[in-house]
């Protein structure tokens, strides 16, 4: 029969799918020793049963039952028991940590009588009612489905008839009242009483936190990050230790080093007097963990030596959740930590040099995701600035935007096109989709790890809390400064994550350190540049996937060249001929006869002799990859709709130009509807004579020049949107007869070079084996692969349906952003394998925009390609995951 429970001591961290992170950490913790109040784990399986059957699988309730027991036997006293009663928490966890998006609910056992059994045993009545007030509070929210507000504004009156607005004024009577109340708006809203059964409290919670896997913000945070919809959550259920039972106890949270920077030191927040959630939902102010020394230095001493025990263990940053009961040190929590990506970076090296992990595994702790977001820019230092104020450096980043108070505002208007950033006195978990949509979040409120902080360090955006000085009133849509300024919803305002400031107004942007590092305009080395100087090191050490470029001017060849890119996987050449050739290009293209047609090849073929001899001198010694022109025709002639309008119109005036009639004709002759499966590619170097032999004269002659003067020049031409061999030889045979002539020789034998083609569509994949007796490489064109093998085009699709299929996870991730291995992915796989066995030599590249996405370079890495080819801003990112890819434990 399936083990739905496991008892914290059965368990270990490696089963996260089975007992959650949050209960594989606890049994952890708990086989080392450390101070872990006992309970048990129910089984993400359970959930999952329960989820599918819309029932708890059979034999759950007496599997419960029996570690519910055999914790009331170690704890010497029963759930809920009126003159000493035992109480659980009811704690959510699932694999991946999901901060604030599922429930939790304390106190489980408190009720009419054992809150007078809670009072005298604590010898402190206020203590008791408040527990009691909070439980019902939670169940009512979490289990009953009762707005939270309710109760919170029912705790505002009880202050507000007090006189105060801080919760720690509230006397016993005033939470006793309070129950009484709470009680009330139970039974109004949910239409049933409070439950006083213990263990039915129990149940129903433990239900309700299977059921909120489903919640609405659960489900947005999954997608937002990627997290699998069908692993369901464990529910931990763990004796209550109490952090409010005086100012002699509280709860914290603790990092081993700065999540943020990844400085080592100590990192925290403490809360006197205080339960579990206050400090993570941002309630009150939090002391430093620092000051935890001078109230409880005892306390203090053992919460340092536990982790440095975890740090070791774990062989990484953890964060942790504590409690200390009138001077008794309890472990809620524990996991490897989330972190900025500059401590991810700065982590990971520190730990190989602690000697705890090595540079293959530090590779492995730092993504290419982070990597491109220590290469955003940061505010400009020397700029001219209006600082408003200055709150908690929660999450890096320079982000400005317009300031808006909720999170529907900050969805819609972002939705719009504006930039904004949300502000809010703290964050819930209902802000999820305001958080995504803002560039970056603002709390007046709640420390490094309040939810805001939490949240926004996990999607890598930029975040301020907890800045005190500002006014922020969310109903009045505006926020004041100490010096009485207001800013109210739509005025631009300026986060500085790094360093905590707040800025009015947009403040102009710089390279960021990392990025000043790649491009070369600066050798200042700090400990984040350092650390990725050496893991990027690494990755070049052991990756066997080379990184090229897409760029066209030999400007963005020479940057991609400082990023570290090795040669041009991808020159598009049409970007050539717009600007003022264009007009040469639509004459060659109008041109009727031969003389006309050799008159503007004539005049481009200097042209592109240049543009080439510019790329060839910045990859000088690397190979460069020249695409013939392949778009559609019509990007070279006049708009056809705009040209209809013209002659119509000068026809009514009687200006009309017989030139210009002619012309319209010929447009018309060539407009196509679908321009993207039209006269494009190859078919188009066929259909216009002569256009594809300048291109290769310029190519091969500017080669030949270069050569001459002892550059090292490795050219590639490269056939576009080939869908038979036979195109590819027609091609290949006018290469050969360009190559012939004198001007492409060097030293009397033809300038050194290589044809092959891209494979772009379905039919070029399945007959590889056949363009690969032509071709001495294939280069994946996996933008239009995608397009032909899905059998839509991007430009159309994208801004219709993507937005529904993505919403309703008919697709987890664009498949133009992540490459679909099963589909188009199957079929570079199948043009590998199918070149290769007639070319055992047959070099293989891809040079869409996939080349540049951290997935899709692992799955090249295994598809056995020789190279991918990005823009010049993407090759450090895939650099680094081409050398995760050869790392990794999966291969
Ligand atoms: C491709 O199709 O993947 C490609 C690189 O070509 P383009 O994006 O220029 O069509
Ligand atoms: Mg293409």
């Amino acid at each position: 029969m399936t083990k739905f429970v496991y008892d914290f001591a059965e368990g270990d961290r490696d089963q996260k799918d089975l007992l959650g992170g949050k209960g594989a950490n606890l049994a952890e913790m708990t086989n080392l020793g450390l101070p872990v109040p006992p309970g048990f784990t129910i089984t993400t399986e359970a959930c999952r049963v329960y989820l599918a059957e819309g029932s708890e699988p059979p034999g759950l309730a007496d599997e419960v039952t029996e570690h519910l027991v055999a914790l009331e036997k170690a704890m010497g006293k029963q759930l809920g028991q009126a003159d000493d009663p035992l109480l659980v928490s009811v704690r959510s966890g699932a694999k991946f940590s999901m901060p604030g998006m599922m429930e939790t609910v304390l106190n489980v056992g408190l009720n009419d009588h054992s809150v007078h059994g809670l009072a005298s045993q604590a010898g402190d009545d206020r203590f008791a009612w408040d527990s009691y007030r909070r439980l019902i509070q939670m169940f009512g929210a979490t289990v009953l489905g009762i707005e939270a507000e309710h109760f919170g504004d029912a705790l505002e009156d009880a202050k507000k008839a007090k006189g105060t607005t801080n919760d720690l004024d509230l006397d016993a009577g005033d939470f006793t009242a309070l129950v009484e109340t709470f009680k009330g708006v139970v039974r109004e809203h949910a239409g049933r009483d409070f439950p006083q059964d213990p263990r039915e409290q129990m149940d129903l919670a433990i239900r309700a936190v299977f059921d909120s896997w489903n919640s609405p913000r659960a489900h947005i945070y999954r997608r937002q990050e990627r997290i699998p919809a069908d692993l369901g959550t464990a529910v931990s259920v763990c004796s209550m230790v109490f952090g409010n039972l005086g100012m002699d106890s509280g709860t914290g949270v603790a990092f081993t080093r700065d999540p943020a920077s990844g400085e080592q030191g100590i990192y925290g927040d403490y809360l006197q007097n205080a339960q579990g959630e206050d400090v993570v939902a941002g309630i009150r102010n939090t002391l430093h963990l620092t000051e935890l020394e001078r109230i409880d230095k005892a306390a203090y001493d053992e919460l340092l030596g536990i982790m440095t025990t975890l740090e070791r263990h774990y062989r990484d940053l953890c964060d942790i959740e504590f409690t200390i009961e009138r001077g008794k040190l309890w472990m809620l929590q524990t996991r490897v930590g989330k972190r900025t990506a500059a401590a991810a970076f700065t982590v990971a090296v520190q730990l190989v040099d602690e000697g705890l992990i090595d540079m293959d595994e530090a590779l492995q702790r730092v993504t290419g995701h982070q990597l491109a977001q220590l290469m955003f820019p940061r505010f400009d230092r020397d700029a001219e600035k209006e600082r408003l104020t200055t709150g908690m450096n929660a999450s890096p980043g320079a982000a400005s935007g317009i300031a808006v108070f909720d999170s529907p505002t900050a969805v819609r208007r972002a939705k719009a096109g504006e930039k904004v950033l949300l502000v809010r006195r703290e964050t819930n978990p209902d802000d999820l989709d305001g958080m995504i949509a803002a560039e970056g979040v603002l709390t007046s409120r709640g420390g490094r790890t309040s939810h805001a902080a939490v949240v926004a360090r996990g999607m890598g955006k930029t975040a301020v809390c907890g800045a005190e000085e500002l006014e922020v009133d969310v109903r009045a849509k505006k926020m004041t400064t100490p010096d009485g300024r207001e800013i109210v919803e739509g005025d631009t305002i300026s986060i500085d994550g790094t360093n905590g400031e707040v800025y009015l107004g947009e403040v102009p942007v710089v390279s960021s350190p990392v990025m000043a590092w790649f491009e070369g305009t600066s050798r200042e080395r700090d400990e984040l540049v350092d650390a990725v100087d050496r893991i990027m090191q690494h990755a070049d050490g052991v990756r066997r996937l080379r990184v090229r470029a897409n760029a066209d001017t030999g400007e963005d060849s020479a940057l991609a060249r400082t990023f570290g890119a090795e040669g041009i996987g991808l020159c598009r050449t049409e970007h050539m001929f717009l600007g003022e050739r264009r007009e040469l290009v639509e004459n060659l293209v109008l041109a009727e006869t031969r003389d006309e047609r050799e008159k503007q090849l004539q005049a481009l073929l200097p042209l592109q002799i240049e543009d080439f001899t510019a790329i060839y001198r910045a990859m000088a010694g690397l190979p460069v990859t020249i695409r013939l022109l392949d778009p559609p025709l019509h990007e070279f002639l006049p708009d056809y709709t705009d040209l209809s309008v013209e002659v119509a119109l000068d026809r009514e005036r009687g200006q009309l130009t017989e030139e210009k009639e002619e012309l319209l004709a010929n447009v018309r002759r060539l407009h196509e509807q679908n321009p993207m499966l039209g006269l494009r590619g190859v078919r188009l170097g066929i259909a216009v004579p002569g256009l594809f032999a300048m291109q290769i004269r310029a190519i091969t002659r500017a080669a030949a020049t270069l050569a001459a003067e002892g550059v090292t020049v490795l050219p590639e031409i490269m056939v576009p949107l080939v869908g038979t061999v036979q195109e590819l030889q027609a091609v290949a045979a006018e290469i050969a007869e360009v190559v012939a002539e004198p001007e492409s020789a060097v030293d009397g034998k033809p300038v050194e070079h290589q044809v092959g083609t891209m494979i772009e569509l379905p039919r070029a994949a399945l007959v590889a084996a056949q363009i690969a007796e032509t071709a001495q490489f294939f280069s994946f064109g996996t933008n239009d692969l995608t397009q032909t093998t899905w059998g839509f085009s991007r430009d159309d699709v994208e801004s219709s349906f993507f937005s529904e299929y993505l919403e309703t996870g008919i697709f987890g991730v664009s498949p133009f952003e992540s490459l679909d291995t099963e589909g188009v992915g199957e079929l570079v796989e199948i043009a590998s394998w199918r070149g290769r066995e007639v070319r055992h030599d047959l070099k293989l590249g891809i040079c869409g925009e996939h080349g540049g996405d951290p997935d899709s370079v692992h799955f090249f890495h295994r598809a056995g390609l020789d190279y991918v080819s990005c823009s010049p801003f993407r090759v450090p990112v895939a650099r680094l995951e081409a050398g995760r890819a050869a790392t990794s434990p999966e291969g």
